[in-house]
Parts: C-alpha cells; sequence; structure tokens
C-alpha cells in the first residue's frame, strides 16, 4: 500500500514548522513519530499534501521539573518516558503505560506529543496523561494556548487542537503526598494497543480516599474519565467492597460508544473494563498506603 503523493519539509526551527502549517493549513500534517501518521496514509484514511517533519527541530524531546510539576516535551519518545528517572519517581504510571507501548521499535520512534494528538480511542497515554491532570501547550505562528487535558480528547482520533497548532509540551501537576497510581490494561496480543486499559490516580489521607482520577481507554471512542467511579472512591475508605463497587461503574461512561469490534465485543469489554479499573484502583490505592 503506498500513501498519495505529498510535499514533504523538515523544518529546524519552531517558527518555520508553524509558519508552514498556517500556509498549508487544512491541507498540512504535522508528522512526529509517524507510527500512526503513516498507516493512516497507507491506508488511504488520512491524504495531507503536505507534511511537516517536526523531527529535526531542537528541544522538543525532554523531561524536566517545572515548579512543582513536570514539563515534557512533546517529541519525547516512549523509550525515554519508561526509562526517565524523573518520570518513574514522580507518575510511575506514565512511566510503566509507556513500557507497555507495542515493542521497542515503536517505543524508539512513538512520541507522547503525537500519541495525544491522534487520540486513539485504544491509545495508552492519552488516558494516563487524563488520569494525571494537566494540560498541553500547543502553539501557532503566533500565539500559545494551554488545554486543559480534561477538555483535549473530544471524539475519536478528535481533539482540542486547531490544525495549525502543534503540541510543544505536556505539563503534568505535582501529585500531593499520599498519592499512588496504576495502570492496567488487557492489549492485543499483536499491537500492544489496549482493548481495555484503566488508568488511576487515587490520594488517600488519614485512612479516606481525599481525590481519585481514573480514566479509561480502549473501550470507547476516546480516553475518558470515568467519573461515576472517582464519586464512589471519593470520601471513602477504600475498603474492597468500595472499589469492587466503584469498579463496577468504571464503564458507565462509555456505555454509548463501547466498541464491538473483531477484537473484543461490547460486553466483554465492559466487564474487562470493570476487571482493570478493580485493579488498577487496588493497585494505585495500595501504593498510596
Ligand atoms: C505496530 C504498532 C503498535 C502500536 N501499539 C500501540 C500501543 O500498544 N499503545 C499505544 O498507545 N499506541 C500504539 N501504537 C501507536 C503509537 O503509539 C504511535 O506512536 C502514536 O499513536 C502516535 O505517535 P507518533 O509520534 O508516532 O505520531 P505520528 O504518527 O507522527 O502522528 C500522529 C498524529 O498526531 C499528529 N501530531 C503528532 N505530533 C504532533 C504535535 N507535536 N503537534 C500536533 N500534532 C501532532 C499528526 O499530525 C498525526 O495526525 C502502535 C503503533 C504501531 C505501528
Amino acid at each position: 500500500m503506498v500513501t498519495s503523493n505529498f510535499d514533504y519539509f523538515a523544518p529546524t526551527t519552531l517558527d518555520e514548522a508553524t509558519s508552514l502549517l498556517s500556509r498549508y493549513r487544512g491541507e498540512a500534517k504535522v508528522l512526529a513519530g509517524g507510527h500512526s501518521l503513516i498507516p493512516m496514509m497507507k491506508l488511504r484514511l488520512a491524504e495531507p499534501t503536505v507534511l511537516v517533519d517536526i523531527g529535526k527541530i531542537d528541544g522538543l524531546s525532554y523531561v524536566r521539573e517545572d515548579g512543582d510539576g513536570v514539563a515534557i516535551g512533546s517529541m519525547t519518545t516512549y523509550r525515554e518516558l519508561e526509562t526517565s528517572s524523573l518520570v518513574k519517581s514522580r507518575y510511575p504510571l506514565l512511566a510503566d503505560a509507556a513500557s507497555k507501548v507495542a515493542d521497542l521499535q515503536v517505543r524508539n520512534r512513538g512520541t507522547i506529543g503525537g500519541s495525544l494528538a491522534h487520540s486513539d480511542p485504544a491509545g495508552d497515554l492519552p488516558a494516563v496523561v487524563l488520569a494525571i491532570g494537566g494540560s498541553v501547550v500547543a502553539r501557532t505562528r503566533r500565539s500559545s494556548r494551554e488545554i486543559s487535558i480534561d477538555r483535549f480528547q473530544v471524539d475519536l482520533l478528535t481533539t482540542a487542537l486547531h490544525d495549525n497548532e502543534i503540541i510543544t509540551e505536556i505539563k503534568l501537576p505535582a501529585l500531593p503526598s499520599g498519592t499512588g497510581t496504576a495502570y492496567s490494561k488487557f492489549h492485543n496480543p499483536a499491537s500492544h494497543y489496549a482493548i481495555t486499559g484503566v488508568a488511576a490516580v487515587i490520594t488517600v489521607s488519614g485512612g479516606t480516599c481525599t481525590e481519585a482520577r481514573i480514566a479509561v481507554t480502549g473501550a470507547g471512542d476516546k480516553a475518558t474519565r470515568a467519573r461515576r467511579t472517582e464519586r464512589i472512591l471519593k470520601g471513602k475508605e477504600l475498603t474492597p467492597a468500595v472499589i469492587r463497587r466503584a469498579a463496577s461503574r468504571a464503564a458507565a461512561e462509555v456505555q454509548d460508544t463501547l466498541n464491538d469490534d473483531i477484537f473484543a465485543s461490547a460486553e466483554y469489554r465492559t466487564h474487562l473494563t470493570q476487571v482493570h479499573a478493580q485493579r488498577a484502583i487496588e493497585e494505585a490505592a495500595a501504593a498510596a498506603g
């Protein structure tokens, strides 16, 4: 399978890249790791006439402290995330989820910015970043804005990003002490995409759950907060019964868009979502102490 024809640009500065996106607005696509865009182009599901490869721009690949939180450059690869000591110590679920993406070849090329911008319904990092919270920094030729991760994933393969914007950074907040995190997924054995994955970030204080962010991927059309599950957890002691009840509601938010395909029926995905929600919450609660 071959792509349709396109012009290829490899700018070396963000100004050049954003200018190209403005000049070819609506026709151009950003190329990062290429592990989602190129297959889509080969299948003719995407036919951009211009590719703006941002891989030659310096300074988009980093993980660093940013005030109380951490900032991650959009071109940071899965491999860099899974091996970063800062990510491992501050957001263990992000390092763990990155290590579970596909194989080493994909992890060496695929980027956090590409994963969020692509918003694959079975992608791992959209759910993980959603559970952590924070924001996505997007730049045009003239301006820059921060988009809350809660408003970023809009629909199937659709985000709040405009077609002249480039994600430059992902900002993650500091997690309060007493916070535990976990990511649990049932993966497709060939691609490792999540048939269902659940990310949990849970804060416990004085024996009670004071904060919970739970996000589900793979089950529905996009990464989604399981808000009913969160509500059941908050303000409670995380006994096995409470965790079981909360997990049983994890598929509720994706009920209307449940995927039903050759990999798993909607009914099986509902079951998997509960199972992996329970595992992720138990693990995060144990880590929270
Ligand atoms: C065999 C295989 C197995 C895979 N398994 C998994 C898996 O288990 N879990 C998983 O989550 N993913 C998996 N993937 C997908 C992989 O994670 C991709 O790398 C990821 O979805 C996209 O990242 P990328 O850097 O490759 O982006 P690209 O493919 O280059 O781009 C994807 C989309 O995002 C846009 N984009 C990219 N970067 C930016 C930016 N900085 N600003 C604005 N727009 C941008 C592009 O224009 C394009 O629309 C797999 C892919 C393959 C080929």
